[in-house]
């Protein structure tokens, strides 16, 4: 984790976290708290772990709240959102994180695997914008990072649903980017590569030995090294940049 600034960049904005209570959201959610922002850290199932992200980022000074939502669910999406307005007051910053695998080859996947994996990481990110961009609009301010993944932009074995669901953000990011350049609103895109988290941690040893052989930076990611991505595009240093995709990914896909 890098070392706290002088100047708190972020002073002042609200950020909401989808799926902020683990992996690659948690360490997003604590990079924001860090740069200076109040981080609202949704998750579905983990509150636990929501608490410990949140009462840390407390204790850096900073205004939290924990916000239980099923992403794919628009109502609940809606009933979240206020809950973050009533307690940190806007929504500044949103970053569409929570995602899921639900990996077979394509002649075993059902199509309840499909429509499973492209609800929660491709509607989710649909709602929850849906849901903040009044607010921004109004405010004439708004950061969207969509977090997607290599493997929407590579395709991958046994990830039909999965890759056609980040590759899905690529194209509501260059939509948005377009449709909300005029309003102060920047919509981007990070791509992370193969990070050392609970969704990577499901991949058998011998498949993840393998990938790891043809990442050319000879390792998984950290999940910091995502967050370090997403502060800069929701940073005064990233202002000018909307519609991009910033691939963090060791160089396994060039
Ligand atoms: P993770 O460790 O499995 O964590 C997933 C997070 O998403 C959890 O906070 C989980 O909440 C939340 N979540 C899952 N379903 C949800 C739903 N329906 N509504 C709300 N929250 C939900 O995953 P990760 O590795 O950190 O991945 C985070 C994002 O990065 C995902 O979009 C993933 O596709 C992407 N990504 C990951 C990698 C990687 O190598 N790890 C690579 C590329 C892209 P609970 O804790 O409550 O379950």
């Amino acid at each position: 984790m890098s070392t706290m600034r002088e100047k708190k960049n972020l002073e002042g904005k609200v950020a909401l976290v989808t799926g902020g209570s683990r992996g690659i959201g948690r360490a997003i959610a604590l990079r924001l708290a860090e740069e200076g922002a109040d981080v609202a850290i949704n998750y579905q199932a983990s509150k636990e772990h929501a608490e410990e992200v949140s009462d840390a980022i407390n204790s850096m000074g900073r205004r939290s709240c924990i916000v239980q939502a099923n992403v794919n669910d628009f109502e609940q999406v809606i009933k979240m959102r206020d809950e973050v307005v009533k307690e940190l007051g806007k929504i500044d910053i949103l970053v569409n994180n929570a995602g899921i695998t639900r990996d077979k080859s394509f002649v075993k996947m059902t199509p309840e695997m499909w429509s499973e994996v492209i609800s929660v990481n491709l509607d989710g990110a649909f709602y929850c914008s849906k849901a903040v961009i009044d607010g921004m609009i109004e405010r004439k301010y708004g950061r969207i990072v969509n977090i997607s993944s290599v493997i929407g932009r590579m395709g991958n074995f046994g990830q039909a649903n999965y890759s056609a669901s980040k590759a899905g953000l690529i194209g509501l990011t260059k939509t948005l980017a377009k449709e909300f350049a005029s309003k102060g609103i920047t919509v981007n895109v990070v791509a992370p590569g193969f990070v050392g988290t609970e969704m990577v941690k499901a991949i058998p040893k011998d498949i993840l030995d393998k990938i790891i052989s043809q990442i050319p930076l000879g390792r998984l990611g950290e999940p910091s090294e995502v967050a370090g991505a997403v502060a800069y595009l929701v940073s005064e240093d990233g202002e000018y940049i909307t519609g991009q995709i910033i691939d963090v990914n060791g160089g396994y896909y060039i």
